[in-house]
């Protein structure tokens, strides 16, 4: 029986989570959940899987649940004790899919007792990817991806020997916008950008998918996962999202993995892996797919896209102003106080005014993330 600690168990990732582990009670035990403030979804989650605790980040919503659920678990709250509960707590697997950089700090607790993390949070290898592998090293911790793509590369991979990769090839399904021209950009909505063609998720995440933002940090953090130069990971379009990513080997051969569009499978995967268990999702009908098809992205259109490959390039906490650039504009744009075409602009206007610094420690990164996010909100 191994222990689940889900960080974001309101999210859609937590959700599924809950989904795939409702299949095999037998296999694995929830002991703690957290939220940000969802606690109809969390009172739901509680009922059950009787976890021993739970975290809500947000304190009165943590005592309207308390007076909700008198002692069935104990409740938490503040990101303090959400630290704590990574840190202390008796758990196998932590389940990371708290959005933006807000993850790391737990996940490094994890880190440090060398646990299984299943990692759904991409902020933090984007922003502390070379210390955050480190820690993995030193601590015999393990990070088996969450994300899709970097599911199917680490299925693609498994028996293969990593000198022996010419390429990874990441696919991205495009976004909503695909189809759009970049003058559409001025004036799209925010329904539009969250109305996203292939995968149903979170806020954060589809208007991350609209810029193709998402697919910049994927790169950052298939570098950092699979210790990859940047120029052996390409970006292919494919817009039916069934292959979620291959690797092209030295001989020429590619392999890819395949399924439908639904997170069950990969979390699946990190919670179980080696093992594959037999479920009962539904399976991918490759007549009814019918046709498959890829091109080249279009950088210039997709400015987000390129400037990911940029900042890896430049090293030191670029990735890190990139990534809290992007979750203080993409907020801007979610709650309309800047337009779509504005999210580039303010994450190239950050990287050109904060000074970037080489070989950060764990402090210079919690700083530059501080620094970031206070100058992108003063601009606009
Ligand atoms: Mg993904």
């Amino acid at each position: 029986m191994k222990k689940i600690l889900i960080l974001g168990s309101s999210g859609s990732i937590g959700v599924n989570t809950l989904n795939v582990v409702r299949n095999f009670p037998d296999k694995f035990n929830v002991v703690g959940l957290t939220v940000n403030s969802r606690i109809d979804v969390l009172e739901q989650q509680i009922k059950e899987f009787n976890p021993e605790f739970v975290v809500v980040t947000d304190e009165s919503k943590a005592k309207e649940l308390r007076s909700n659920i008198g002692n069935l678990c104990e409740v938490l709250t503040g990101y303090d004790e959400l630290l704590n509960a990574a840190e202390l707590r008796d758990y196998d697997i932590l389940l990371g899919s708290m959005v933006g950089f807000a993850g790391l700090a737990p996940t490094l607790e994890a880190i440090k007792r060398g646990k299984r993390i299943a990692l759904a949070n991409k902020e933090t290898l984007v922003v502390a990817g070379e210390l955050v592998t480190k820690l993995v090293l030193e601590n015999s911790a393990e990070i088996l991806p969450v994300d899709s793509e970097h599911s199917a590369i680490y299925q693609c991979l498994v028996g293969e020997n990593l000198n022996e990769v010419e390429k990874l090839i990441l696919t991205a399904s495009g976004g909503p916008f695909l189809n759009k021209d970049k003058s559409f950009f001025e004036n799209a909505t925010v329904d539009e950008a969250l109305n996203h063609p292939n995968w149903k998720m979170g806020n954060k995440i589809s208007i991350d998918s609209a810029t193709m933002m998402n697919k910049g940090l994927e790169v950052i953090e298939a570098h950092w996962l699979f210790g990859l130069p940047v120029d052996k990971i390409n970006v292919v379009i494919h817009p039916q999202s069934i292959i979620h990513s291959m690797v092209q080997f030295v001989d020429g051969s590619i392999k890819a993995q395949l399924g439908l569009p639904d997170m069950k499978l990969p979390i699946q995967y990190a919670l179980t892996f080696p093992e594959r268990l037999q479920n009962n999702f539904k399976r991918t009908d490759l007549p009814a797919i019918n046709n498959f098809t890829f091109f080249e992205p279009d950088f210039n259109k997709f400015e987000c896209l390129q400037l990911a490959f940029d900042v890896i390039k430049t090293g030191g906490t670029a990735p890190c102003i990139l990534n809290a650039a992007n979750e203080v504009a993409v907020d801007k744009f979610i709650n309309k106080r800047i337009k779509f075409s504005q999210i580039s602009d303010l994450i190239n206007r950050a990287l050109d005014k904060i000074e970037n610094h080489s070989d950060p420690d764990i402090e210079t990164i919690f700083e530059c993330d501080k620094v970031t996010r206070e100058l992108v909100n003063s601009l606009n």
